[in-house]
């Protein structure tokens, strides 16, 4: 079970659409779960890297590595999800 849901910046920005596997609040993306990146070679980002909201700039949080697998630990002030 899952579902895509949209991902946006504050701003409006559509950043991502992303498969979300359970409910409640997102905290992390995996970024192989991501199946469209409007930011832009979010996909690519390493550990540490911080992707950034294409129209406004503002940080959208950091890639880490959740269960040995890269992520973006979602920083929660910037993005809102939709389904
Ligand atoms: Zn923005």
């Amino acid at each position: 079970m899952g579902q895509i849901i949209k991902i946006k910046c504050n701003c409006g920005e559509l950043l991502f659409k992303y498969f979300k596997d359970k409910k409640g609040k997102l905290i992390k993306c995996y970024l192989d779960e991501i199946r469209e990146d409007y930011v832009g070679g979010v996909r690519e980002m390493k550990d540490g890297d911080i992707p950034k909201c294409p129209k406004c700039g503002k940080e959208l949080g950091v890639i880490t590595m959740v269960h040995g697998r890269p992520a973006l630990k979602i920083k929660q002030s910037t993005i809102s999800m939709r389904t």
